[in-house]
């Protein structure tokens, strides 16, 4: 039986994966991003091999099998349908859905999360800019970038913001930095950590380099 606790294991394997595509999720990772001790996440981690969502070598790390991955993208689709219902919909701020969301992604039906979609008009992105994978398991990938690889004068648009805490969210709304919003960066100055940027080619925003780096934007726009 597929418990909330093994979704939640194999959508944090999933996008931990998406960080370093190339190796092995170490075990160590796994468990700090669970908050649990290692020895917990490899308890679970081999109850997950069992049931074949992850290969797992010890002492290397885990994979997810194509049926973990299956099992982790239906999982965050449900989870950035519900964001999107609850901020659409309902009205909630987006800086408080995600914890909503990862309550109700274990306990929605699919025939609700159907019916959540159409009413939205089956969105791509979720309120944060993440991509919502269909039905049958597909994601968008698109290649974003932190706003602190951009060079002065490079115009994009924000995509994402990377960060799910409401207190940084709330401030990413406050200062108007949200998915789909133009931008321009003004001047990165390394000695301050700081970047400057124009918003919608009329607002200046000074953020610091923490902050800049958790606002993903396209290398190019269209
Ligand atoms: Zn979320």
């Amino acid at each position: 039986m597929i418990t909330s606790t093994i979704e939640n294991y194999i959508k944090q394997i999933y996008l931990q994966q998406q960080e370093n595509k190339s190796k092995l999720l170490p075990m160590g990772r796994l468990a700090a991003a669970m908050h649990v001790v290692p020895g917990t996440a490899t308890a679970m981690v081999k109850t997950l091999a069992d049931s074949g969502l992850v290969e797992y070598e010890p002492r290397s790390g885990i994979r997810l099998t194509h049926g973990g991955e299956q099992l982790a993208l239906h999982v965050l689709r449900r989870h950035r349908v519900l964001e999107s219902f609850l901020v659409e919909v309902l009205g909630l701020d987006w800086s408080e859905v995600h914890e909503e969301a990862e309550t109700l992604e274990h306990a929605v039906s699919d025939k609700v999360l159907e019916r959540m979609d159409l009413l939205l008009n089956r969105p791509q992105f979720d309120p944060h800019g993440d991509p919502i994978p269909t039905a049958k398991g597909q994601i968008k990938k698109i290649r974003l970038v932190p706003l602190t690889d951009l060079k002065p004068g490079h115009a994009t648009i924000i995509a994402r913001v990377a960060d799910q805490d409401p207190a940084f969210l709330q401030f990413a709304e406050k200062n108007g930095l949200l998915p789909g919003v133009a931008l321009t960066l003004i001047e990165r100055d390394e000695q301050a950590d700081s970047v400057q940027v124009r918003l919608q080619e009329k607002i200046t925003v000074t953020l610091g380099g923490k902050a800049a780096e958790k606002i993903l934007v396209r290398m190019a726009t269209g």
